[in-house]
């Protein structure tokens, strides 16, 4: 039985309440939370951290990912068209098992040192991408891409299928991994494969995750193949439903949004790389108002460069005020919700994680607050989204088991890893 007592803090629960206990101190045991609670704990027998005035937090839900292509990042950053004229061709050359696990290494070394506990990812070969979260200790789901041409784990739609298959017999019963099926996106998969997703995802209970309203040429596409935009095709399809995640949803109407939360679909928001791709800003405010479930996501690390929570939560409250002219609105202690809580209702996981409290899953990030950006502290939520950056992470536990110590990851060796991705990248960038 191990016992640990985390105490002298500034403890953001992101509770209902949005509690915060300073001081304050957090217990747990067996990698649950038994107490939390205002000042002086309790007499304690086991571990004792005494945090010396350092931030707790819960650790945050990055909800639309692409783990492996950490190995691309920095790539064709400001070519026109790229996605089918430069990142298709590339992934259809480069993309293998072996890839995908020294990638998603990668970009899970990024993630648990900028206090990310939970990612959801969608790519290739995502067997590979779940054991390299496995290996670092993170919490996923892992969604197998499905599209309507051959991809670089399936030359056929069928075989996209049996990958996701496979993927969910590998991962049954995971205690921190979960399977998902992810089409890639409207205009990359149609009507068809959206209801074979829905069929697919309903009978092994797994998750669907899906790019909608992204791209300009989407909603046209999705008038002339299919009718309707691409949220009423999720309706069409089956996939209007809660268990299914939506990133981006940039040019989603009232009626849309209206779709979106009768149905119950999560909506992954993309700040960052929705703007870095001079796409647009996605209407949050009116989602959220709307009673849509909202968590954030940095999309893949060729979009968005960063894949940190951090680097996310502050342009996602300048955005949203910038688009409404108001500074008043997505105040900071909401960026925070949004980043924990919210993402962890989006990925159907709330009931364990996303705030600090009793009964939950220990998978708690320590802000240390040595910068001298972190002082003075009026206000933990605005120190977080505004000042705070992902160096200053330097604790993070998963099921109460350190992760990330001192700054860094304890898994692996974080100099040979970055050494090996370094070496795989540059033999790709030779074959180009
Ligand atoms: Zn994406």
């Amino acid at each position: 039985m191990t016992t640990m007592l985390l105490t002298n803090g500034i403890i953001v629960t992101v509770d209902d309440a949005m509690t915060v206990h300073w001081p304050g101190y957090v217990a747990a045991k067996n990698g649950v939370i038994t107490e939390i609670g205002e000042g002086d704990p309790p007499a304690h027998s086991g571990d004792v951290i005494d945090l010396d005035g350092d931030i707790l937090m819960p650790g945050m839900v990055n909800t639309h990912c692409h783990l492996a292509m950490a190995l691309f990042r920095g790539l064709g950053d400001d070519e026109p068209d790229r996605l089918k004229r430069y990142i298709f061709p590339l992934e259809k050359r480069f993309v293998s098992p072996e890839m995908v696990y020294v990638g998603s290494l990668l970009a899970g070394l990024e993630l648990a040192e900028g206090g990310v506990t939970t990612v959801a990812d969608m790519y290739y070969f995502e067997a590979q991408a779940g054991r390299a979260l496995e290996t670092l200790g993170l919490r996923g789901v892992v969604g197998q891409t499905i599209v309507d041409f051959a991809a670089p784990d399936a030359p056929t739609t069928d075989d996209g299928f049996a990958q996701f298959e496979r993927l969910a017999a590998d991962f049954r019963d995971h205690p921190t991994i979960t399977a998902s099926i992810a089409p890639h996106a409207p205009y990359t998969t149609g009507l068809d494969i959206l209801r074979r997703v829905d069929a697919a995802s309903r009978s092994a209970d797994l998750p669907v995750q899906i790019h909608v309203s992204e791209m300009d040429y989407e909603a046209d596409w999705v008038r002339d193949h299919c009718g309707g935009s691409p949220v009423d095709l999720l309706d069409q399809s089956g996939l209007l439903r809660p268990g299914v995640i939506a990133a981006h949803c940039l040019w989603v109407d009232d009626r849309d949004i209206t779709n979106l939360a009768r149905g119950g679909v999560a909506v992954a928001h993309n700040a960052g790389a929705n703007v870095k791709g001079g796409r647009g800003i996605a209407p949050v405010l009116d989602m959220v108002a709307a009673g849509v479930t909202v968590g954030l996501g940095s999309d893949g690390p060729m979009s968005g460069n960063t894949i940190d929570l951090f680097a996310q939560m502050s342009q996602v409250a300048k955005l949203q005020k910038l688009r409404a002219r108001d500074r008043t609105v997505m105040p900071a202690i909401d960026v925070v919700r949004l980043a924990t809580i919210g993402g962890a209702k989006a990925l159907g996981l709330d009931d364990r994680i996303g705030s600090l409290e009793p009964g939950k899953r220990a998978d708690i990030v320590r802000i240390s607050r040595s910068a001298a950006r972190l002082h003075p502290l009026h206000d933990p939520y605005a120190a977080l989204v505004y000042a705070a950056l992902p160096s200053d992470v330097s604790d993070v536990m998963v099921d109460g088991r350190f992760i990330v110590r001192e700054g860094r990851i304890t898994a692996i060796d974080r100099a040979s890893l970055l050494a090996e991705a370094d070496a795989y990248a540059d033999r790709m960038r030779r074959a180009l």
